[in-house]
């Protein structure tokens, strides 16, 4: 395992999220490399901080009773397409969520969303951006529930800022908002515009300003279960 493939595995191992084998792999990885270690180590500091800021509250002892006592006499219709574990148990999973047990809720895209795929789309590059947003529009043509989310990094910002044209002379902004009446989101990745000594204010209002894309699209895949393109 590489730096690179380590970083993106950081998050969903920190849930305990990864395959034993994955995380097996990470943490030979861990051991071998300070950089990585230290990125974990900072990592694990924010979420401890994160989660002694936002304790999750849990239901009421009487509330609880109910909300077990009516889901036990009610068939879950949605269960055959949970994970197995929750179509298995669809009692607890479903007092989970109602109950607002636990912060994270990865299957959240599974139940809550019910059909609708989530895919997160990551630009890092200028290049084919025109050939890019049609593969896009291509998916939300097959697929017209798709709820995608695009999130520029690197040069795979620039489409995002004020002024940018394709090579047709279009402004961008304007095919955005296409995107955006179909219910794409754009995100862009406040660390590029840092790196790159890019005001936030060039951004074009249809795109939101996210602290690092990176990270972002690791919390979306693990925390949001979006499945990951990149363009
Ligand atoms: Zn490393």
């Amino acid at each position: 395992m590489n730096c690179e493939e380590a970083g993106r595995l950081l998050h969903p191992y920190a849930d305990s999220e990864l395959e034993l084998q994955a995380a097996l792999a990470i943490e030979q990885h861990l051991q071998d490399c300070a950089r990585c270690r230290a990125s974990f180590a900072g990592l694990t500091t924010l979420r401890a901080a994160l989660a002694r800021a936002c304790e999750p509250e849990r239901a009421p002892p009487p509330l609880r009773a109910r909300i077990v006592r009516e889901l036990a006499g009610r068939a879950a219709p949605a269960a055959d397409r949970r994970r197995n574990w929750l179509a298995a148990a669809p009692g607890i999973a479903a007092l989970v969520l109602v109950g607002g047990l636990l912060l994270a809720q990865p299957w959240r895209a599974h139940t809550a969303a019910g059909d609708r795929a989530h895919v997160v789309f990551h630009i890092a590059t200028a290049d084919n951006l025109s050939a890019n947003l049609r593969t896009l529009k291509n998916h939300l043509d097959a697929s017209p529930g798709l709820h995608a989310v695009v999130v520029a990094h690197n040069a795979g910002v620039e489409f995002l800022l004020r002024g940018a044209r394709d090579e047709t002379g279009r402004p961008y902004a304007e095919i955005v908002r296409d995107f955006r009446e179909r219910g794409v989101e754009f995100r862009v990745c406040t660390n590029t515009l840092t790196r790159r000594q890019i005001d936030t204010a060039a951004v074009i209002p249809e795109a939101v300003l996210v602290p690092s894309g990176i990270a972002e699209i690791s919390r979306l895949q693990a925390r949001e279960g979006y499945v990951y393109l990149r363009l």
